[in-house]
């Protein structure tokens, strides 16, 4: 019988200082082992816990770029290749000075379940740079990109790895990258997912995370007999993903109000409005000078959204943005919801927090997913050399993430009638890789 200390005795000595993977594996492991122990015995002696939690490949690089100055500037470059049991590796890069081992392989532990509940085939990897974006002139952003890929694009390949964006990657970075690709390789392939619509992108990419957050939501609310119509939404960031969960959100009848960066909070007492979400848009980084034409706005500098009362909390900045002490406050204000937008930004109490509650708490491998589902729908339309219109791909987004949601209620309903979403995503993400690990023998 697996048994869960001394398993993550043994990981936190294999990973020793990776606070953030070790909190992941956790997170994973606390439903995984006693459903092995339970359902498959076998897996024990095929040893599919070390080798899930220990990634097939992990390549770091030195990336060396001149800045506007022509001075010299080194950063690290890194590619996490988790799991490849069911596709190719597929995962966003980061660049944020954040960026460590430990986060990285986090992110691509999450992204293996994450992959799987889509229930397309694909595998799991992550990567990015403590590369610094922030205050970069766009030719000194290209310039890093296309150093960055100089040594990356050995790595990858559209039946490899096929990376995409994440914090600090957005369209004009996938735009360098995969520029500098084709000039090495001279090759147009599917190697990167979130390109430009007219170059090999996909309708409802940028919008898929957060647009498949709201849908997730809607069938969390249905499942309860509820709707998104009049609900009050504490959202936190204010980039890629709140920004489209915030207008979905809008659009299905639901009051946006807060959006947030690591200067502040935004609070709009009115609610956003799509007029002034795109005006939002317009100010960059710089969020407060929203509050100079909207009166009902107000802007809390170096505070969080989660004091303000709100059915449902969607964390959408990063990792471990809310704690128990937000929990808590969350659940007394009679928040019924929490789904994260972004991975893993509720801290291990702050999920205990919500299920003492027995409130709805959707982790991120589940309720983010739409993001990678629609880049894998890229990489489909890409090795068919066709596009799909916006109808076609936002309504597979919507039958995915309504099949994520039923993955969740088959594995995590409780006898009580409670659905633990984490456990579900937990296990219906896993099975499928640990069957074809299985089935691929010792490798
Ligand atoms: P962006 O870079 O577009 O936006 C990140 C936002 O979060 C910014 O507003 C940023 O503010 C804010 N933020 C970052 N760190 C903090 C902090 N410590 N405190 C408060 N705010 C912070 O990234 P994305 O929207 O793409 O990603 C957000 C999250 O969603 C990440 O966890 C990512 O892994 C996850 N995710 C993204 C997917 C995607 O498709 N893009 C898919 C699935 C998950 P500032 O500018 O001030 O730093």
């Amino acid at each position: 019988m697996l048994n869960l200390t001394k398993f993550l005795g043994y990981v936190a000595e294999h990973n020793p200082n990776e606070p953030e993977f070790l909190q992941a594996v956790t997170e994973v492991v606390e439903d995984l082992i006693p459903y092995i122990n339970n359902h498959h015995q076998d897996y024990e002696t095929l040893k599919i816990l070390e080798r899930i939690a220990e990634p097939e490949r992990v390549v770091s690089f030195r990336v060396t770029w001149l800045d506007d100055n022509n001075v010299i500037q080194v950063n690290r470059g890194y590619r996490v290749q988790m799991n490849s049991a069911i596709g190719p590796y597929k995962g966003g890069l980061r660049f944020s000075p954040t960026v460590n081992l430990s986060i990285l392989k986090f992110l691509a532990f999450e992204q293996v379940f994450k992959n799987s509940l889509t229930g397309l085939p694909i595998g799991g990897g992550k990567g990015g740079s403590d590369f610094n974006p922030k205050g970069k002139s766009d030719m000194e952003i290209m310039r890093f990109c296309q150093s960055f890929m100089t040594e990356l694009y050995r790595h990858i390949g559209a039946e490899t790895d096929v990376p995409a964006g994440d914090i600090g990657v957005g369209g004009r970075e996938i735009g360098y990258l995969y520029g500098q690709y084709k000039r090495i390789q001279n090759n147009f392939t599917g190697v990167l997912t979130g390109k430009g619509v007219h170059w090999g992108g996909s309708y409802i990419r940028p919008e898929a995370t957060g647009y498949g957050l709201l849908y997730f939501v809607s069938c969390v609310l249905d499942n309860n007999n509820d709707t998104l119509e009049g609900k009050t939404i504490a959202i936190s960031g204010a980039g890629n993903v709140a920004y489209y969960a915030a207008e979905k959100a809008i659009l299905l009848g639901a009051k946006v109000i807060t959006l947030s960066n690591s200067s502040g909070t935004l609070y709009d007492e009115d609610g956003f409005t799509l007029e002034k979400l795109h005006h939002l848009a317009t100010l960059g980084r710089d969020i407060q000078e929203f509050t100079k034409k909207y009166k009902s706005a107000t802007f809390y500098a170096e505070q969080k959204p989660w004091q303000f009362k709100c059915d449902i909390a969607l964390p959408c900045a990063t990792q471990n943005e809310l704690d128990k002490n937000d929990a808590e406050i969350l659940v007394e204000n009679g928040c019924i919801c929490v789904a994260e937008g972004a991975n893993m930004p509720s801290t291990a109490e702050a999920v205990k927090v919500f299920h003492a509650a027995k409130i709805v708490y959707a982790p991120g491998k589940a309720a983010n997913a739409g993001g990678v589902a629609v880049s894998g729908l890229e990489m489909s339309q890409n090795a068919i050399g066709q596009q799909w219109n916006t109808q076609k791909v936002d309504s597979q987004l919507k039958a995915i993430m309504e099949n994520i949601h039923r993955t969740c209620i088959r594995y995590g309903k409780e006898e009580c009638g409670y659905i633990n979403y984490l456990r579900g995503a937990n296990i219906g993400g896993f099975i499928k890789v640990a069957e074809a690990m299985k089935a691929q023998g010792v490798v």
